[in-house]
């Protein structure tokens, strides 16, 4: 499809804003991470992605951020083909992308109010981000998204400081922080205690909601999606298994998607109740 020149950023009439059209991914040493895989998401929407180790979950994402280059296929994000923009504006499209790895790569000397701030980087100048080495420009801003993980103590520590679960909040206020319109969380509350996991969700939720993001979160704790997404993507080998209304997606079909790993992947979750999840969905 030939791309708007002016400012291909703006067009986002459609309905289905991100697409992937027979995207296949493979790095070198011929391993084939996605498969001739289809998907596509309305903006403002927010899907959970499930399966097994090595499915594809973290490729699937990456492809959408464009930090990963299909081998095959086509993409669209914010309702643009990212790889056939100019350099310029694939830069300016990243900016309204937002990927949180599951170990976000957080400098150990840095404070954690400026790891925070790094989600503020796109939109200042080279100047403003170096003085904001030294004085945060806007603190309270950190400070705020931080509270909402519940993490807000931990403002002026240095990194290397925080015990996992804490690195990965920390993670996670960059996301509130930014600008970003296109959400993708790969196991964003993995490290997280089953209350804290489900609070961080529903902020992150909540905050998607807030401002028409659409948000595709990779989760490998299965109540946790089933509990909270209306619509789950369960991916297997590099395929897409299933893409189903959360209603339709039952005891088999997580059989088929994780085979022998099903009881495993239970058991990571069998300490948690699952009524403690039914709650009404943010949208
Ligand atoms: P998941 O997130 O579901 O565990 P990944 O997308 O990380 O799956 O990986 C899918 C497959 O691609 C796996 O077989 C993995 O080993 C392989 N893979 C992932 N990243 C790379 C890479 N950078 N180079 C080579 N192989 C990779
Ligand atoms: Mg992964």
């Amino acid at each position: 499809m030939q791309q708007a020149v002016a400012d291909p950023l703006r067009d986002v009439a459609s309905r289905h804003a991100h697409e992937l059209a027979g995207v296949s991914v493979e790095y070198s040493g011929g391993v084939t991470a996605l498969d001739d895989v289809s998907l596509s998401f309305a903006q403002g929407e927010q899907v959970a992605i499930i399966g097994p180790s090595g499915a594809g979950k973290t490729t699937l994402l990456h492809t959408l951020g464009c930090a990963v280059r299909p081998t095959r296929g086509t993409v669209r994000v914010l309702d643009v083909q990212p790889w056939s923009l100019a350099p310029s504006a694939l830069h300016r499209l990243r900016r309204e992308l937002f990927i949180a790895p599951q170990a976000p790569p957080l400098p150990p000397r840095q404070r954690v109010v400026n790891a925070v701030l790094a989600g503020r980087l796109p939109r200042w100048t080279l100047w403003e981000a170096l003085r904001s080495l030294v004085l945060p420009r806007e603190a309270p801003l950190a400070a705020e998204a931080l509270a909402r993980f519940d993490v807000e103590g931990k403002l002026f520590l240095r990194c290397d400081r925080l015990s996992g679960g804490e690195r990965q909040r920390v993670g996670l206020a960059r996301a509130i922080v930014s600008d970003a319109r296109l959400f993708l969380l790969d196991e964003p509350v993995s490290m997280l205690d089953p209350a804290l996991a489900l609070a961080a969700l529903q902020t992150l939720q909540a905050e998607a909601h807030r401002r028409r993001a659409t948000l595709v979160v990779s989760l490998h704790a299965v109540d946790l999606a089933l509990a909270r997404f209306s619509r789950l993507i369960g991916m297997r080998g590099g395929r897409i298994l299933f893409d189903l209304p959360r209603a339709a997606v039952d005891g088999k079909l997580l059989e088929q998607l994780y085979g022998r790993e099903l009881g495993a992947s239970l058991q990571d979750s069998a300490t948690v109740d699952i009524a403690t999840f039914a709650l009404p969905q943010c949208r």
